[in-house]
């Protein structure tokens, strides 16, 4: 099929925020989108920076900076996630909270988009310091967070226990329990079955509706994933479980490649023990600049933004990408992807797994009724379903690939519920 893609986007070079806009311009253009939703969507509503003190276990006092945006509420409460990562920058949080907008859209759950994060490496900070760093964050914006207005969820350096002292402490706030206000929570005090691995489920979904899709067999493809948090190491246990063979994986540090299929249990165990997936016996270590050009069917980018770009674009030998991670993905890279037929299911769709049960955790710590792991991923996996087969149909009849595809379909539902809303006063 001969893709057409939007061919005026910005250099990676540009900031993160300006590439998602440039993007949703394209497609307004497009789609003739009301005026009134192109300028909404370029713009975030709410940017929120804090510069807080945190003691320190040393007896000292340091100064962190935090960010929450809000980028649109127009279909709902703002959702997305915190990072914490000492290179985070607002314009990052920006065009996160914008790609959470539209990918909330894409899937049809009743969320608008938000993301937050810390400038601070949690590596380096005992757990004391780390409740310490996350509960005044918590009360430095709190009057942005709320289970009907703002609800954050773990990003990249952020976990379960993390959202906990979140809830803890708006809840203290407030004077009584809002389990509500977090997702990706412990199962002890709301959270989800399911919730852990959802977002990882999600890709292995995405992989396999694209594998049937081309008519490739899923239990015979080889699989190369980047990144061993999170996203990455769930989908890797789902897709060796399916019986794919996956060849290679890779941390911060560097990879694991075995064409014959890893080890999986053994190379999360050497982790464990080491902190990285690198000399694994049974694996030759690799660069992830090596991961990413590997001879494989499916390549799953699910570590940070902007891995695959225009210098390596061309190199990447894989039939489908399945981005777990967000923004993984250049302009110009996609649009070299593109025209080698790669295809590519972008981040909005492929990793949405994790805010579809984020929003069915939402419903269930709001109605006090939980339900059984296989309840949740059957809801998963049908939402998924629904959202993958809106977008390829759009993909086909407009001839499109499946990013533009995607954020057309967004950009319909965000533009009706703009225009149904309107503007106050
Ligand atoms: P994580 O912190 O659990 O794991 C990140 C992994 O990436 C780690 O293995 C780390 O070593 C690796 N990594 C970091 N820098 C790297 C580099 N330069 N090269 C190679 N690997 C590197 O994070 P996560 O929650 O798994 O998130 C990963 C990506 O998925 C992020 O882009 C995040 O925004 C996105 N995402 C996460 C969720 C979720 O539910 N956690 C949902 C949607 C999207």
């Amino acid at each position: 099929m001969n893709l057409r893609r939007p061919n005026s986007s910005k250099s990676s070079g540009e900031p993160a925020f300006d590439n998602v806009r440039k993007l949703i311009n394209d497609v307004c253009d497009r789609l003739n989108i009301e005026e009134v939703c192109r300028l909404k969507m370029c713009e975030c509503e709410r940017e929120l920076t804090v510069h807080f003190p945190v003691k320190m276990d040393d007896g000292g006092v340091k100064i962190f900076t935090g960010f929450r945006v809000r980028h649109s509420d127009a279909r709902g409460p703002s959702k997305g996630g915190i990072r914490y990562h000492p290179d985070v920058t607002l314009d990052e949080v920006k065009a996160l909270a914008a790609l959470m907008t539209l990918k909330t859209a894409v899937v049809n759950v009743p969320f608008g988009g938000a993301k937050g994060a810390v400038v601070c490496n949690p590596k380096a900070l005992s757990l004391r310091e780390l409740e310490r760093l996350t509960r005044r964050y918590a009360a430095d914006i709190n009057i942005l967070l709320g289970p009907k207005s703002d609800i954050p969820a773990p990003d990249v350096g952020t976990n379960p226990q993390i959202m906990a002292w979140i809830m803890d402490t708006y809840s203290i706030s407030k004077g009584y329990a809002v389990p509500a206000v977090v997702t990706g929570k412990p199962i002890e005090i709301g959270g989800s079955k399911g919730r852990f691995g959802a977002t990882g489920r999600g890709c292995g979904i995405n992989a396999s509706l694209t594998a049937k899709h081309l008519g490739m067999n899923l239990k015979e493809a080889t699989i190369a994933v980047q990144g061993c948090g999170n996203v990455g190491g769930a989908a890797a246990k789902l897709f060796a479980s399916e019986g794919c063979r996956v060849i290679a994986m890779s941390d911060s540090q560097g990879g694991a490649y075995n064409p014959k299929g890893l080890d999986l249990e053994g190379l999360l165990a050497h982790k464990r023990e080491s902190g990285s997936v690198i000399s694994f016996k049974d694996a030759e270590t690799i660069t992830n600049a090596e991961l990413l050009g590997l001879q494989c069917d499916i390549l799953l980018p699910a570590a940070i933004e902007r891995q695959i770009v225009e210098a390596n674009a061309a190199s990447v030998k894989a039939r489908i990408i399945i981005e777990g991670a967000n923004g993984p993905t250049t302009p110009e890279a996609d649009r070299i992807l593109c025209d080698n037929g790669i295809l590519v299911v972008p981040d909005i769709l492929a990793n949405s797994g994790g805010v579809i049960v984020s929003y069915l955790e939402w419903v269930q710590s709001l109605q006090s009724f939980f339900w059984d792991e296989a309840e949740v991923n059957d809801y998963l996996e049908k939402i998924m379903t629904n959202a993958f087969a809106e977008v390829l149909e759009i993909s086909q009849h407009e001839r499109v690939d499946m990013r533009t595809a995607a954020y057309m379909l967004a950009l319909r539902r965000i533009s009706c519920a703009i225009s149904v809303r309107g503007i106050y006063p």
